[in-house]
């Protein structure tokens, strides 16, 4: 297993000016006990007050730092992919700008790098959020853990640490970042959890409320289609397809010689609604191989290379 020899820490922020000042000095004291190359990619994410300004007076100077701005706000999500395109550290970590994480951590989810795991999740043992904040997040988690199969108790803390080519492989999209260690574990990624430290918010606000729970919900959905379908999705149109077709034969045969004659039309309904499931299958095939083939992306994934130089070189 490789050792680590670089790092990138991926921030994402938005409205945050009095985190920042802290938050650097708690990573630069890190970085410097840590003696690995390292660099902090903060991605101010449209922010409207004065972080952008702050965080240049504070990095000014020091090349570890790096700063994007957005040109305005796209989401949590998007600021990550972000940093992560831009970073190129063997290992990288993200974690928020709020100061609600604690870069003291870093060290620990390394050693578990070390140890041979891919992606190292944060669990906030003591996590200091409102009574419906963790509840929610607790039945939250235990249902992305039962519907992925990765079982994690704390998918929203974002400090997270991940093997690079594990995350540079995952494309993220809408709130996804949520699932990204559900995601990981489709390229076979060794997954695991260790406790870290979560402080209260004590500048600035959080900027999600309940509404997060509908928009999790729906992108569960989408990840679970993904972990199972992703390469084959005429396999579960199709069987739900085979499923109405069966049902409209055993409903039409049972109930027509029993003189009920409705029956007739809902199995017809039924075989039209599995004629569309077969189309929605066929269609997602071809969206499939316009996925794969126009980025020239490979089905699998591949962990390691050993004696692979081409003949004559
Ligand atoms: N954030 C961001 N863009 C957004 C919302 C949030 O970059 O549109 C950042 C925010 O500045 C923080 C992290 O994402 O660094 C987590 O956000 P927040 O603290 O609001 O989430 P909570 O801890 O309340 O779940
Ligand atoms: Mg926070």
């Amino acid at each position: 297993m490789n050792m680590i020899r670089s790092i990138s820490i991926v921030i994402p922020l938005y409205n945050e000016e009095n985190n920042l000042a802290p938050l650097c000095e708690q990573l630069s004291c890190v970085m410097n006990q840590l003696k690995l190359e390292s660099e902090v990619i903060f991605v101010d994410d449209g922010s409207i007050d004065a972080s952008f300004a702050c965080l240049d007076n504070i990095i000014n100077g020091d090349n570890r730092f790096k700063a994007l701005r957005f040109g305005r706000n796209f989401g949590q999500t998007a600021a990550m992919a972000a940093g992560i395109v831009e970073s190129s550290g063997d290992v990288i970590i993200l974690m928020d700008a709020d100061l609600q994480n604690d870069p003291l951590d870093i060290p620990l989810l390394l050693n578990k790098i070390n140890e041979g795991y891919d992606v190292v999740s944060g669990w906030r043992y003591y996590r200091k959020d409102s009574f419906a904040k963790k509840m929610s997040s607790m039945l939250a988690n235990k249902l992305i853990s039962k519907v992925t199969g990765v079982v994690l108790h704390d998918y929203g803390c974002s400090l997270k640490a991940y093997r690079s080519e594990i995350l540079k492989n995952i494309r993220l999209y809408g709130e996804m970042h949520r699932f990204i260690p559900a995601l990981a574990s489709i390229t076979g990624a060794k997954i695991c959890e260790i406790q870290v430290n979560h402080n209260p918010r004590i500048s600035g606000k959080s900027n999600y409320g309940m509404e997060r729970v509908g928009k999790v919900i729906m992108d569960l959905i989408t990840v679970k289609f993904l972990l199972s379908y992703l390469t084959k999705p005429n396999y579960i149109f199709g069987k739900w397809a085979a499923y109405l077709f069966i049902s409209a034969i055993l409903l039409v045969s049972i109930c027509i010689p029993l003189g009920i004659q409705r029956a007739g039309l809902m199995g017809g309904i039924m075989i039209l609604a599995g004629l569309q499931l077969i189309s929605m299958g066929l269609l997602s095939e071809l969206m499939v191989r316009i996925y794969y083939e126009s980025q020239n992306k490979p089905t699998y994934f591949i962990k390691e290379r050993k004696n692979f130089k081409n003949l004559g070189k």
